[in-house]
C-alpha cells in the first residue's frame, strides 16, 4: 500500500490566504480585528506555539495581543484578566493558553471567556452548544481535522470512525464535529483495552492522546486513513506525534503527520474565527445601536 502524507501545509496557506483577504474587507469598514492570547507559563514549546500563532495572525492583518502573566500568575489575576478582555470592545478573539500555573485549574477560566470571543471553543458553553449543533466555534484543532479530511475528500459519512482520546478539547468535540457530518463515531480512552478493537474496523482513525507511538500498523487494516493529532516533545528537542509512522506507513492509505499535519491548518483557523467573531461583534453592535435609537 502506497501511504499518502496528508500535508496540512497547502491547506493551512489557503485559510491563512482567506483570512488575510477576509482581514483587509474588515479593515476597509474601518473595523480592526484584535485575538489576545493569555499565557501564564514559562513552557518554552507553549511560547513557540504563541509566537507562531502572532506570526500567522500579522501576515494576515489581525492584530494579536499576548497578555504574557508569567508563571506565578494566580487563579484571581488570570480571572480578572478574562473578563477584562471579554469587556473590552477592541478585542475580538480571546484564547487562555494552558499549561497554566501549578494548582490553577482551567476549568473555572474558561468560562469566563464570553462566549462570542470564544475562537479556540474553550468555553463549555462553546461545547454545549455544539452538541446540540447550534451554531459555536468549535476548538481549533478538532475543526482542523474535519477540515483536512474534507481538502483531501475523504469521506467519513456513513463510515466508522475511532478518535482516540476524550479532551474536551479534542476528543469529545471533534467526535460531535464527525457526527454531525454523519459518521458512526467510537471515542477510545485510556480504559478502553486493545485499541486494535476499535481502530483496526475503523475507516479513519483519529489519534489525539499525547503518547509517543501509541498507534502501529498492527493496529490499523490496509486503506485506513490516519490522522495524527498528539504533539510530544522528545528529549533531543524534536516535535514527534502519537503514531509510529514507520510501522503506519504501508498500511495506511493516508497519513497526516506530526509536524505538517494539523498543526498550522489549527493555528489558520483561529485567524478565520477571530475574523468570524469581529464580524459578529461588529454586526450585534449596529443592531444594539440601532435599537436603542428606536
Ligand atoms: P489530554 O487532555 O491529555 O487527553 C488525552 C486523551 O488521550 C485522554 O482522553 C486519555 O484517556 C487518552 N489516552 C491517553 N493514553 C491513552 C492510551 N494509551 N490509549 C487510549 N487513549 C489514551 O490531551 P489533549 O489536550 O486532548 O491533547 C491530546 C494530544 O493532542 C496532545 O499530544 C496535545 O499536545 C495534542 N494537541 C495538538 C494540537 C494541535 O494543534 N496540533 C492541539 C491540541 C492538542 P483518559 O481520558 O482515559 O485519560
Amino acid at each position: 500500500m502506497n501511504t499518502e502524507i496528508l500535508s496540512g501545509k497547502g491547506l493551512a496557506s489557503l485559510i491563512q490566504q482567506q483570512a488575510q483577504d477576509d482581514a483587509r474587507i474588515l479593515e476597509n469598514e474601518g473595523l480592526r480585528p484584535a485575538l489576545a492570547v493569555v499565557v501564564a507559563t514559562d513552557d518554552e514549546s507553549t511560547h513557540w506555539y504563541v509566537r507562531s500563532i502572532e506570526r500567522a495572525a500579522g501576515r494576515a492583518g489581525i492584530e494579536c495581543r499576548i497578555v504574557d502573566l508569567g508563571q506565578d500568575a494566580n487563579e484571581q489575576v488570570l480571572a480578572g484578566v478574562l473578563e477584562d478582555l471579554s469587556a473590552e470592545p477592541s478585542v475580538h478573539g480571546i484564547i487562555l493558553q494552558t499549561p497554566l500555573p501549578n494548582g490553577v485549574r482551567a476549568d473555572g477560566l474558561v468560562g469566563l471567556i464570553a462566549p462570542e470571543k470564544d475562537v479556540d471553543g474553550a468555553n463549555p458553553l462553546s461545547l454545549g452548544r455544539l452538541a446540540v449543533g447550534q451554531p459555536a466555534f468549535a476548538p481549533a484543532t478538532a475543526r482542523a481535522v474535519v477540515e483536512l479530511l474534507d481538502h483531501f475528500q475523504i469521506p467519513v459519512a456513513g463510515r466508522n470512525v475511532a478518535v482516540v482520546g476524550r479532551s474536551a478539547v479534542v476528543g469529545k468535540p471533534l467526535s460531535l464535529l464527525l457526527l454531525e457530518r454523519d459518521a458512526t463515531v467510537t471515542i477510545c480512552h485510556s480504559k478502553s483495552g486493545p485499541l486494535e478493537r476499535y481502530t483496526q474496523p475503523a475507516d479513519v482513525v483519529v489519534v489525539a492522546a499525547g503518547r509517543t507511538g501509541l498507534l502501529k500498523g498492527s493496529h490499523i487494516s490496509p486503506e485506513t486513513v490516519v490522522i495524527d493529532v498528539g504533539t510530544n516533545v522528545l528529549p533531543d528537542g524534536s516535535l514527534v506525534g502519537d503514531v509510529d509512522e514507520a510501522s503506519v506507513t504501508g498500511v495506511a492509505a493516508g497519513l497526516s503527520p506530526v509536524p505538517g499535519g494539523v498543526g498550522s491548518v489549527t493555528t489558520a483557523l483561529l485567524l478565520l474565527h477571530t475574523l468570524e467573531a469581529a464580524r459578529q461583534q461588529s454586526r450585534s453592535g449596529l443592531l444594539a445601536a440601532s435599537t436603542s435609537r428606536i
